[in-house]
């Protein structure tokens, strides 16, 4: 017999009621008790969604982040929040994002707030944790209450419970040092906790305990390989069972590790480590179990039922009673569910499956490798449809764009003459002044523009009222920034929601769900393009409103493009094809906009790789075969054009240093990037290493409701001065003003730009030194 299990359930809702309740009771709107209501509920409906299974997850929900979850069940929740009184819901939610609710925090003695905890990346999903804290202080307390209650909760429901946890080495790998100490040596702290946690976890009436460990997927250092052999020895023998489980990529050079240590069961992502297989198989204990994840947690494709049947059909002989299947990761990663679509075109949805269809999937596939394929004979054959019309839609396959991308040769991503030979040909075309002005792109989405776009897209407006009302917004826009005295003009991005989706709704080859959100951090969704085809551009994106604001103003107006790694990077793409070529083809497509954008007389053209970074691989010994492609494609989007033409990128992150070689190869003739917050560190690499090109640090932090002072610009702007030629230095905010307010950016660009002058009459007595 096979069992089935799930390693986590999307826990915001299919209509993301999990959001709507948070928000209230942020507001003040709703009380604890409809809070905790709301999640029940959710829990209930979730675990009825997975009633099929052997083995439901408890322990998967969260009011905001299961890391976080599990700093408060380990008591370690950050100093700055535990001397405030109130009820330890409201403390989870100052650590979470600051605040909790309003009244709360005011008879708790914080109206004001604290600061919340960092955010960031879990592994290489869009999915954000708060990153534990920890410092030589830090000491932890078992306070489980929470996941002590929603497993008694899931007994009332008549779950077959299997709880789920963090492991302590991936919990302290991801946390955060504050004061310097070695994490490592909290381990000993730590692991009495999580002996306590387990039994009483075991006191539950729980047999199996699955303990996240994804960060088996890295490279460890020797001393992190040790501790795991240390703590999985010090959480033997308490009676439940663990299932190691590991996501997101192959074990490599720690699968003997894995495979040495004293659990019960271990979970391989067999999707991404498919050919660990076998070697796992041999290596893993005869009595451990071996639990496989065979459907994608990643992603939103229907699995191909009868091709991993016949890999996996060997393996449930060989392995009989041991063998588990699962999805490969938690399904946090994927929308709820697919039947809330109701205008994705039919073929499409046929090939889709959410995370409800992808619990049905392992439900097939226990049916067939226990009772033999005949016994789901009719669910096998629909799902061969599926597949087979997807292989062979015309709405998927495309000759000409496989031709184009089979045509691609070195020369096409390449400029035709080098950066100091083009810089000459641009000085001229352009004649800008010494520090340039400039800024990212979008300009506040005000709640006008917003209502013009609604009314667009629902059909409450034509087409030709749309466009004389977004060509309002365009010249106010541009007024605006000839009266700030700005260099280099941007149109303002009034008719983008978003910087992917807008991209995406115009080229062929996307498609986009009405439902099909998933949690990025708290209450914040994400609803992704889903990438499904060959990509092609029918007819230009932007060229109308970026010539029309040209036709506007004198000065040089920047056309404003995203570029395919990012596009990629933040859809659900296909998996039938490698992902660098899918990033080629719409490289492609971006680069005939470029080339459209030129001919029509745009002197300068951005394109953005906000998301370059985050698609790097897990493991740093293939970030080089990541880099190739991605780099490749930006240059094929944007290199075609002539010398005279001036190509910028811009980026929002500063963590610069590990992936600097490969930026300088975009080659573009100016990147703008993040850096205010940083305080200009991010140039600390130009001592080991010459940007070769044009760069302009941010210097206005747009998260911030804060207006830069003229001085402060000017002295980060000198910093950057001390290690970059001045020739080369551009004076821009860290990235879009979408989300800020008229009265802050007006403000803002006009110290902005006074700097600028005030930087161009300090070094205009020094000569130019010559680079
Ligand atoms: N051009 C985009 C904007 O200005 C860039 C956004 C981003 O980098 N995230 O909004
Ligand atoms: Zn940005």
């Amino acid at each position: 017999m096979t069992t089935t299990h799930n390693l986590g359930f999307p826990r915001i809702g299919s209509k993301r009621e999990l959001k709507f309740a948070q928000e209230a009771y942020w507001k003040g709107q709703s009380s604890r008790e409809e809070l905790a209501s709301v999640g029940a509920e959710l829990r209930r409906k979730n675990w009825a969604s997975q009633c099929e299974l052997d083995w439901l997850p408890v322990g998967d929900f969260s009011f905001y982040d299961q890391v976080l979850d599990m700093s408060m069940a380990l008591g370690n929740l950050p100093g700055r929040v535990a001397d405030l009184s109130g009820h330890e819901l409201d403390q989870y939610f100052r650590v979470a994002r600051g605040r909790s609710e309003h009244q709360a925090d005011e008879t708790s003695g914080c109206p004001c707030g604290v600061a919340a905890g960092e955010m960031t990346k879990w592994f290489d999903t869009n999915y954000h944790y708060i990153v534990p804290e920890f410092d030589a202080e830090t000491n932890f307390v078992l306070q489980a209450g929470s996941l002590i209650d929603q497993i008694r909760e899931s007994r009332q429901h008549n779950v077959n419970a299997k709880a789920v946890i963090v492991g302590p080495l991936t919990y302290l790998a991801i946390g955060k040092s504050k004061d310097g100490t070695d994490k490592l040596s909290l381990l000993k702290r730590l692991l009495p906790v999580y002996r306590q946690l387990i039994e009483a976890i075991h006191a539950e009436g729980i047999e199996w305990v699955q303990v996240d460990e994804p960060i088996l997927v890295t490279e460890l250092e020797g001393d992190w390989q040790q501790a795991f052999v240390d703590a999985y020895q010090a959480l033997a023998g308490l009676g439940a069972k663990l299932l190691l489980a590991t996501y997101f990529g192959r074990l490599g050079e720690n699968l003997d590790l894995v495979t040495s240590l004293p659990v019960a069961g271990i979970h391989l992502d067999a999707i991404n480590a498919l050919e660990e297989v076998d070697t796992l198989i041999a290596k893993t204990p005869p009595d451990h179990v071996l639990s496989l994840g065979v459907i994608n947690g990643r992603n939103i494709w229907k699995t191909d039922l009868v091709r991993t049947l016949e890999w996996l059909e060997p393996i449930a002989q060989r392995l009989l009673d041991r063998l588990w299947i699962a999805p490969s990761c938690s399904l946090l990663h994927v929308p709820v569910d697919l039947s809330n679509e109701t205008k994705i075109d039919t073929e499409l949805k046929s090939w889709l499956a959410f995370a409800v269809q992808k619990v049905d999937e392992l439900r097939i596939l226990k049916t067939a490798l226990d009772d033999g394929r005949t016994a789901v004979r009719t669910e096998l054959d629909t799902n061969q449809v599926a597949i087979e019309s997807r292989r062979c839609s015309m709405n998927v396959n495309d000759v000409a764009v496989q031709q184009a991308v089979a045509n691609i040769d070195d020369e096409l991503g390449c400029r035709a003459s080098c950066y100091s030979e083009r810089s000459v040909l641009q000085r001229r075309a352009l004649n800008l002044p010494l520090f340039p002005t400039t800024t990212i792109g979008s300009f506040p989405q005000t709640a006008g523009i917003r209502r013009i776009r609604r009314q667009f897209k629902s059909g409450d407006m034509d087409d030709s009222t749309y466009r004389s009302r977004i060509k309002i917004e365009i010249k106010e826009c541009i007024r605006l920034q000839e009266e700030l005295g700005l260099d280099v003009l941007v149109h303002g991005e009034a008719e983008r929601n978003d910087m992917v989706e807008y991209f995406g709704e115009l080229l062929r080859g996307f498609a986009f769900s009405e439902n099909g959100w998933v949690q990025s951090y708290g209450s914040r969704c994400v609803k992704p393009p889903i990438l499904f085809g060959d990509v092609s551009r029918p007819e230009p994106m932007t060229v109308g409103w970026i010539r029309y604001a040209q036709s506007l103003t004198d000065k040089p107006m920047k056309g404003m493009l995203t570029g395919p790694v990012t596009i990629l990077n933040w859809s659900f793409v296909r998996d039938d094809q490698p992902r660098g070529q899918t990033c080629k083809q719409i490289a492609l497509a971006i680069r005939e906009e470029t080339l459209d954008l030129e001919r029509a007389g745009i002197q300068i053209i951005q394109i953005d790789e906000a998301a370059l970074r985050e698609g790097l691989p897990l493991r740093r010994t293939e970030w080089d075969r990541y880099l190739e492609w991605a780099i490749e494609s930006f240059r094929i989007a944007a290199n075609g054009v002539c010398d005279a033409t001036q190509i910028h990128t811009h980026m929002c992150y500063s963590e610069f240093n590990d992936i600097f070689e490969s930026i300088s190869r975009l080659d573009a003739d100016v990147i703008t990037i993040e850096t205010s917050r940083s305080d200009m560190e991010l140039l600390d690499v130009f001592d080991q290493f010459r940007y070769p090109n044009e760069i302009g640090p941010g210097v206005y932090d747009i998260h911030s409701p804060n207006i830069p002072r003229q001085d402060q610009i000017v002295d980060l702007m000198n910093k950057a001065a001390a290690q970059i030629p001045i020739g080369r230095l551009w004076v821009n905010p860290d990235c879009g003003l979408k989300t800020r307010q008229w009265d802050e950016v007006l403000p803002s660009l006009t110290n902005l730009v006074a700097a600028a002058k005030q930087l161009r009459k300090e070094h205009s007595l020094q000569p130019l030194p010559s680079d």
